[in-house]
Parts: structure tokens; sequence; C-alpha cells
């Protein structure tokens, strides 16, 4: 009598054509777990960032996001919390298609970098209101005054020592030549050497292709940090400071041309 590992018909090698069926089964299962260690994380993420905002006095967000834990709710029942996980991401996807739109009608789009120093670390909201009167008057100036149109995705972070914020803008440009050396000038002036400028021709190339502006312009981290990385009191000094404040900036006349690149 044949043992049962022996059993002709259950030992039989799988035809050729079930070998793409199990192939699918096991793409299938793999996807399954992946999912599902996915929404584990994200409901560990989001537990996490709760406990944060319940820590910072905020139980009402805290709430939200609690409820906001599961990634294929539609968008109307998400909680809109900037610090939420889920949120941020979706928040910051959008803003880097509206970025991608507006370059696409440039004539000739130039990525730069304004920043902005705070005093401290409590003082971000008065520090991101002088920014914005600060810029608002630098581009009336002589040296700016050709930029057809901008748009930028405004961005704060932790300066290296910790003790305060440096205010950004990584900002596309619609002009057909930047005087940098004149901008930084008057920039430098304007901020009393708490603002520095820059020009990144290469970094991502915007005049070739803007493929890497989600994780380089409209990126989520820096106003969405990872639950846990961020000091507490830290965390609400930035969670207060850009509240209600707008992520993505425009200004100048948008211009009606045409796509410039192939879409990615
Ligand atoms: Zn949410």
């Amino acid at each position: 009598m044949p043992l049962a590992n022996d059993h002709p018909v259950r030992n039989r090698p799988a035809p050729v054509e079930d070998l793409g069926k199990q192939e699918t089964s096991s793409q299938l299962e793999a996807f399954g777990l992946a999912c599902v260690l996915r929404s584990i994380a994200l409901d560990d993420a989001h537990e996490a960032r709760a406990s944060e905002l319940e820590l910072i006095d905020d139980a009402k967000r805290a709430r939200w996001v609690r409820a906001c834990s599961n990634p294929r709710s539609p968008r109307w029942l998400r909680c809109k919390v900037r610090q939420c996980p889920t949120c941020a991401r979706d928040v910051a996807r959008r803003n880097a298609r509206r970025m991608e739109t507006a370059i696409d009608a440039m004539i000739a789009p130039k990525l730069v970098l304004f920043t902005f120093a705070s005093l401290g670390l409590h003082d971000m909201e008065e520090s991101i209101s002088t920014f914005h009167r600060l810029h608002g008057r630098l581009r009336r100036r002589k040296c700016l005054r050709d930029v057809r149109s901008g748009v930028a995705g405004f961005e704060v972070k932790l300066a290296d020592n910790g003790k305060r914020w440096l205010i950004h803008i990584h900002a596309v440009l619609d002009i057909d030549v930047v005087d940098a050396a004149a901008v930084k000038s008057a920039w430098t002036h304007l901020t009393r050497s708490r603002g520095t400028f820059g020009l990144h021709p290469t970094r991502p190339n915007v005049e070739r292709s803007h493929a890497d502006l989600d994780s380089y312009a409209t990126k989520c981290t820096t106003w969405c940090p990872a639950p846990g990385s961020m000091h507490l009191p830290v965390f609400r000094a930035m969670t207060e400071g850009i509240r209600g404040r707008r992520l993505l900036l425009r200004w100048g006349k948008r211009s009606e041309g045409t796509a410039r690149y192939p879409r990615a």
C-alpha cells in the first residue's frame, strides 16, 4: 500500500498551464499580506499620532486622527488634519500635481529656494507672517519684476541646532534670467540677514522634467513628521505655528501655455 506522501495524484507535478495560476495566487497572497501589514503600520502610526496630539492638549484633533485610520475610506470622510499620516500624504500629492500643472504653463521655469530663520522655537507664527510680508516686498523689487508667475511649496524645518525654525519655500519662477546675486542681496537686506536665497538649476531640473517635485518641493515630512520623531514641545510649537497656513503659494499672472513636458 503506498504511503500518503507517495500518492500518485497528490504528488503529481503541476501541469504547465497551472504554473501561471500558482504564480498569480502567490502574488495575490503577497499583495494581501502587504495590505494587511500596511494597514497595521498605518493603525500604529495613527494611534501614535493621536496620542501625541492628546499630550499637547489637542483632544479634538486626536479623536479625528484616530477615526481616520482607514486609508480606503473616501476623502470626504477623512480628518484632513495636517499631522494625520494618511491625510498629509494626500495633501502633498495634490499639491505636487497642482505645482506640476502651474509649471507646465510656464515659459522658462527656474527653481529657487528662499529661507527665513525664526528667532526661537516659539515665534513661528510671527516669523511666517514676516516671511510673507518681506517676500511680497521682494517680488515688487526690480530684480524680480520680470517674473511672469510663480508657484511654491511652503515648508518649515527645524534648524540644525534645534533652537529655531527654518521657514522656506521651494519656488518655481517663470523668468528668462535670474540675477541670483541681486536677488540674494535684496533678500538678505530685507530680512536683515535672517534669510538666504539659492538658485537650483539642477535639483530637480524643472526646465526638463518635474518628476521629483513631490519628494522635493511639496513633501509632507516637514509639517507631518513621523510619529515619535519630534520632542513634544517642538511638535506643539510646529503644529500651532503652521495651523491655517497655505502650503502651496501662487502669484503673478498665470500663463496660458501648452504642456511643456510629457506626463510621467
Ligand atoms: Zn486623516
